[in-house]
């Protein structure tokens, strides 16, 4: 799909915050663990043998994983000072991603929240959400997850379909879902969200319909939909040592090329748009371009990404922000423990990684670029023109930006009220504008 380009809006937006080292406001953690691969996948993940049975390695992951929780915590109090203090906030969110991450013992899941707690800090009504696939022998312990701490599920439902779960290479049946949500509900995990998968190979609108309509009925609070997305990190450089990605492995390469062929732009583009409106019917918010959130429900960690706050980040392939430098662990699991769980006395080291500190016209684009994901936009200012104008001013002709009025929220710099926020059709084609953007 292409947009048009047409006579110019007239915009103007506030300069960039002035970027700076910051203490974290979040914690990701990434358990690389998976029981199978699903062949579309393009997370860090081990499976098979790593995951279960003898030779499993999550114990030596767990322990590698707590030596970096503590290395990274020396790092932040040397240098913003202890959680607790003035200039160190306690997180507001903690996030344990994957992979599967309730694969993990509830007793190492507790520890980890502990030493989470004990070094970083963990606000009162801090958000601390698990991602789980919905299969029972992979969901966990509901209990034992809301008595290690969490209050916020995320499930890899991606179907309603047993046909369409069984392409995307699934374990779980769709019923599993419902018990997965029944259980977390009744533990007393107070938020629960669902994954769903749209322009996937073989699914019709009416599939993916019904799937709208189940994940719908099952009363969540927050659901995500994400076109099913199948880009070559080998081709795009991201799996080499310091790479954040791992190589994709010859079947998974070949499931791609065919699934490729089956995909759509026109069907995926209506089977968006059905979510906007089903989703809206339902009560739910599109607050960001694949989040819709029953009110109080959005997801806070992912709203530090997209306000582009400071984050922390252990684990294989995981990401780190603090307010103007990315950094990175490598992908590859056995670098991870050499170095932090070296044994024969040694002491751990901080695995291997990079980083890259964008300058400041990227900083600003990439600034602008997340605030437009958010249903509350970018805001417009009497500032002179900024070097991104002559691009939103072409997206607001082309319909693909819209001018809204009415307050962003507490991390815009801005507090003017006149916004430029992305159309239905601008969340359809915001890679067209994000290219130019960059
Ligand atoms: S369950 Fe999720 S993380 Fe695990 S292999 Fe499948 S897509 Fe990847």
């Amino acid at each position: 799909m292409t947009a048009s380009p047409a006579e110019p809006h007239p915009v103007r937006l506030s300069p960039p915050a002035e970027a700076a080292p910051l203490p974290p406001v979040a914690l990701y953690v990434h358990v690389p663990f998976c029981v199978s691969l699903c062949p579309y996948c393009d997370f860090v993940v081990y499976a098979g043998s790593a995951a279960r049975g003898p030779a499993a390695r999550l114990d030596a992951f767990v322990e590698a994983l707590l030596s970096e929780l503590r290395l990274r915590a020396d790092a932040a109090d040397a240098t913003f000072g202890r959680p607790g203090i003035a200039g160190r906030p306690p997180l507001e969110t903690l996030y344990l991603g994957g992979g599967t991450p309730t694969l993990l013992p509830t007793s190492s899941l507790a520890a980890i929240l502990a030493l989470v707690r004990e070094r970083y800090g963990i606000a009162d009504g801090a958000e601390v959400t698990i991602e789980s696939n919905p299969g029972p022998d992979e969901r966990g312990d509901a209990r034992g997850l809301v008595d290690a701490g969490i209050n916020r599920l995320s499930l890899g439902a991606q179907s309603f379909e047993p046909a369409l779960l069984r392409r995307l290479g699934r374990r779980h049946r769709p019923e599993d879902v419902a018990d997965a949500v029944a259980e977390a509900r009744s533990a007393g995990i107070g938020s629960i969200s669902l994954d769903l998968l749209y322009d996937v190979p073989g699914q019709d609108e009416a599939a993916w319909d019904r799937t709208l309509g189940a994940a719908i009925s099952l009363d969540v609070d927050h659901v995500s939909a994400y076109a099913l997305t199948l880009d070559d990190p080998d081709a795009e450089g991201l799996t080499g040592p310091l790479g954040d990605h791992l190589a994709t492995r010859a079947g998974a390469r070949r499931w791609r090329v065919a699934a490729v062929r089956d995909q759509d732009e026109d069907t995926a583009a209506a089977q968006y748009a059905n979510a906007v409106r089903r989703l809206g019917a339902a009560g739910f918010r599109g607050y960001e371009i694949s989040n819709w959130g029953r009110p109080g429900h959005e997801s806070r960690h992912n709203l530090v990404y997209w306000h582009r706050r400071p984050y922390e980040a252990v684990g294989p392939g995981a990401h780190a922000f603090d307010g103007s430098t990315r950094r990175w662990n490598a992908a590859r699991l056995d670098g991870y423990l050499r170095a932090l769980a070296p044994g024969g006395g040694s002491p751990p080291a901080l695995p291997p990684g990079a980083s890259e500190t964008p300058d400041a016209a990227t900083a600003a684009a990439e600034a602008v670029i997340l605030a437009l994901r958010l249903d509350t936009g970018v805001p417009l200012a009497g500032a002179a023109a900024g070097p991104l104008a002559p691009h939103l001013e072409w997206a607001l002709g082309s319909g693909l930006l819209e001018r809204v009025h009415g307050p962003g929220d507490e991390h815009d710099h801005d507090p003017g009220d006149e916004r430029v926020r992305l159309t239905t059709s601008g969340r359809l084609l915001s890679n067209e504008l994000f290219a130019r953007l960059v």
